[in-house]
């Protein structure tokens, strides 16, 4: 049992698509469960109908969602005419594409995540619809699942947490069978669906995730994700001309990248991996025929130093007003309240009296945070900032990725170096 997953980057266009079409007769073994995203940027041009519709701009969002609704119309006709049969699959693509007509047609009288949820996860159903049809009329023996039938999770929309029980259940009960019956099995990352079925998403760029959970609950030999790169390199190449691509790696360095905010792989997915010890197998599909990267439980020696540069941060600064010691009550305080506005510090450093905190500029909910906190420490907000991580650091590099900046904060390790950094 082998787990592919295909970004949006993937299926960006015909070409990519058919190229998709390509790597699953050549490359995947039977069965293959295949997790996919939404087309391109669909999720961003979803994310500003849901934006438009919450602000009550109501011909808005219905325009911006018409242009959504044709481009995928006229993909699955391009794509389908590429095909003998030049079938689309309208219908079902229309049912979709109603469900959220209906929506914006109504007024929003919950909260805003909830809307986007409900808006956004049909990325993923139109882009599955598409390439399962296109799959099945190109000679693949192919199955679509709404993964919302399976997926369970809470009802923390835009963030939510799986129910792994009932999760595991489903894949017994529906997905096994199916993938006894097919060759590949398509499905959506990213989505699920509460006990109420409501739909839900994991978090921006979650498929990969989405692909773990799977790749767990199916004892996968392997999950396999498609990217537009050679595999993972030591640094964003959009950032750094110079990234080196990585061979081999394991999952203590990759879950550390991403927790970093290395965007190549979804930040939770490694540990759904790296509990059933299940190798993650980063491929190129531009040049399949490229060996990627290998991520598994096995040491790996002489790496180079691993970069990874986060923008927008914001830098909290907290102050006992009475010169109480912020260990014994702020602390846990500040964790409790980071927890309740889901927040999740990327730097944490307390002295006796003072606490300084980096997270996401998330701007609602550190309002939230700031106000709480406000009753018992005094509150310094900077914005702006860039989180800078380098593993495996040396002194040159770090000399040479500073210049032009000025360090706010700094973190050291014998193995990984944290500077926060404002630009002068
Ligand atoms: P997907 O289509 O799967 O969503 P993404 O576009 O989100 O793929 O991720 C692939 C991109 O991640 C690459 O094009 C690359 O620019 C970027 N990236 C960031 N950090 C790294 C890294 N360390 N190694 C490889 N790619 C990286
Ligand atoms: N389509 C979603 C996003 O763009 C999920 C994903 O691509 O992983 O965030
Ligand atoms: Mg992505």
């Amino acid at each position: 049992m082998h787990v592919f997953k295909f970004g949006g980057a993937s299926i960006s266009d015909v070409h990519r698509m058919q190229q998709v079409g390509h790597i699953i007769r050549e490359h995947a073994p039977k069965p293959t469960l295949v997790i996919i995203s939404a087309m391109g940027k669909t999720t961003n041009a979803l994310e500003k109908v849901a934006e438009a519709f919450f602000a009550g701009q109501k011909e808005e969002a219905l325009q911006q969602f018409e242009v959504i609704k044709q481009n995928h119309l006229a993909i699955a006709t391009e794509l389908m005419a590429t095909t003998s049969s030049g079938n689309v699959p309208a219908d079902s693509l229309r049912d979709i594409f109603t469900e959220v007509e209906w929506l914006l047609h109504d007024k929003p009288v919950r909260e805003y995540d909830y809307y986007y949820d409900q808006i956004v996860c049909i990325g993923e159903l139109l882009s599955t619809i598409i390439m399962q049809h296109y799959f099945q009329h190109s000679g693949l023996n192919a199955a679509w699942v709404d993964v919302r039938d399976i997926l369970r999770t809470n009802d923390h929309f835009r963030e939510a947490g799986i129910d792994w029980t009932y999760t595991r259940d489903q894949v017994n009960a529906q997905l096994k069978p199916l993938l006894h019956q097919h060759d590949i099995v398509v499905t959506q990352g990213f989505i699920g669906s509460t006990d109420e079925n409501e739909s839900t998403t994991l978090g921006r760029e979650g498929s990969d995730y989405t692909a773990a959970v799977f790749a767990n609950l199916l004892d996968a030999e392997r999950q396999t994700i498609w990217k537009d790169v050679e595999g993972v390199m030591n640094a964003d190449p959009r950032q750094f001309a110079s990234a080196q691509y990585i061979q081999e790696l394991n999952y203590t360095e990759v879950i550390e990248m991403a927790f970093y905010g290395a965007q190549v792989i979804h930040h939770k997915t490694i540990k759904p991996l790296q509990n059933k010890s299940i190798p993650l197998h980063v491929r190129c599909f531009l040049q399949p025929e490229l060996p990627g990267t290998i991520i598994h439980n096995h040491a790996v020696k002489n790496l180079p130093p691993i970069i990874v540069r986060k923008a927008n941060q914001v830098l909290l600064q907290l102050d006992s007003i009475d010169f109480s010691f912020v260990e014994e009550k702020l602390v846990p305080q500040l964790h409790g309240w980071m927890q309740e506005f889901r927040l999740s510090p990327n730097l944490f450093q307390h002295s006796a009296i003072r606490i300084y905190v980096c997270l996401d500029q998330k701007d609602d909910k550190l309002e939230k945070l700031a106000l709480a906190a406000s009753s018992t420490a005094e509150v310094t907000v900077q914005k702006g900032l860039t989180l800078l991580t380098i593993r495996h650091y040396n002194e040159a590099l770090i000399a040479e990725l500073t210049v032009g900046y000025e360090i706010v904060l700094q973190q050291k390790t014998p193995e990984t170096i944290q500077l926060l950094l404002n630009e002068k």
